[in-house]
């Protein structure tokens, strides 16, 4: 019978837990495998999408930016990491970045990145995405240009706003130039509002979704606008009604944006300021104010609310601008922007 040597079946032990440990620790778990890049848009906006695939899941990475000495830089360390095959140094589009570099540093892969604008996290996006059935574990990296990252705004989550698109239906509005039709403007821009708002956790109630008469074509004004107004009093906990319209005058030389409030409230003005601050701020067109006016749905609506004048759809600089997709979308953001900033503001 043979007797078993345990000190010597212990050592054993010991040097495969050892040697399994070093294996571990020195072997850089993760290669990069993959590399693409491509120009997005989502949301009417525009940005660059890189993903690096990697051999395994990507857990501990740490993202620097904003820095002092090169504040364009955006940099990406992923732990226990190797740039494996492919190439140290990556043209991108340039209209978002320069290069990707890629640099072995220690137990770590080291990824910068040379944006067009200052590495804040206004301008990018980092996360990881795991293994799918056609993808491998990637990192992705979003870059965003002059402006930054629109389509969402912080500050307006659980909020229930009205959003009302002027006219509609048989009721055109102003028309401008070259036969541009403001039931249009307000419409699309309400879309781009709604995008944004409902991106950022807000429950929005559209007055209308399409090219309709909202009471019905055959409505009085009063009952037109009443129904506008009803949509309001009928959601519960709305918290603010903002109606959407283009400014229009028999002199083609008037210009820029303007509010307009009824003081049923002290808060009526607040909002109306903070709308007209952020419009200006994002479509840049001249600071008409912030006026007191007896427009039906602003005194009518239970809550506090504003209506916006875009732009003078009958100038011609500003009836271009208003059909542009660029301006519609600066002037989407900057009502999100006013909305979360009036929110702040109220305490409310
Ligand atoms: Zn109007």
């Amino acid at each position: 019978m043979r007797r078993t040597n345990w000190p010597r079946l212990l050592g054993l032990a010991v040097l495969c837990l050892w040697a399994a440990t070093a294996l571990v620790l020195a072997a850089p778990a993760r290669k990069v495998t993959s590399f693409q890049s491509q120009v997005v848009n989502e949301n009417g906006q525009s940005f660059l999408r890189i993903e690096i695939g990697m051999n395994g899941p990507i857990k501990d990475y740490q993202v620097k930016g904003d820095g002092i000495l090169h504040p364009n830089r955006l940099t990406i360390d992923v732990d226990r990491a190797e740039k494996g095959d492919v190439r140290a140094e990556i043209p991108l589009d340039r209209q978002f970045a320069k290069t990707l570099r890629f640099q072995d540093a220690g137990k770590k892969l080291r990824i910068m990145v040379g944006m067009r604008v200052p590495a804040n996290e206004q301008n990018y996006r980092v996360y990881t995405l795991e293994k799918d059935r056609r993808n491998p574990h990637r990192l992705i990296i979003e870059l965003y240009g002059e402006g930054g990252r629109r389509g969402r705004v912080a500050g307006l989550k659980g909020r229930t706003i009205v959003i009302d698109p002027g006219h509609g239906g048989t009721d055109t509005g102003a028309v401008g130039v070259g036969g541009l039709r403001e039931k249009d403007i307000t419409l699309e821009v309400s879309r781009k509002v709604k995008a944004i708002l409902a991106h950022s956790g807000v429950k929005v109630v559209m007055t209308r979704e399409d090219d309709r008469d909202v009471y019905g074509p055959t409505a009085t004004d009063a009952q037109e606008l009443q129904a506008r107004v009803d949509y309001g009093s009928f959601t519960p906990n709305v918290d603010v009604f903002v109606s959407i319209h283009c400014n229009a005058f028999t002199s083609a030389s008037s210009n820029g944006t303007a509010t307009y409030y009824y003081p049923k409230t002290w808060l009526d003005a607040l909002l109306a300021q903070n709308l007209q601050d952020a419009m200006v701020e994002h479509g840049d067109r001249r600071d008409r104010g912030i006026h007191e006016a007896r427009f039906y749905v602003c005194r009518n609506s239970m809550m506090p609310a504003a209506l916006v004048e875009l732009a003078f759809i009958t100038n011609y600089v500003e009836g271009y601008l208003l059909a542009d997709e660029d301006f519609q979308n600066e002037m989407a953001q900057g009502i999100a922007e006013g909305l979360a900033n009036y929110f702040a503001a109220s305490g409310t």
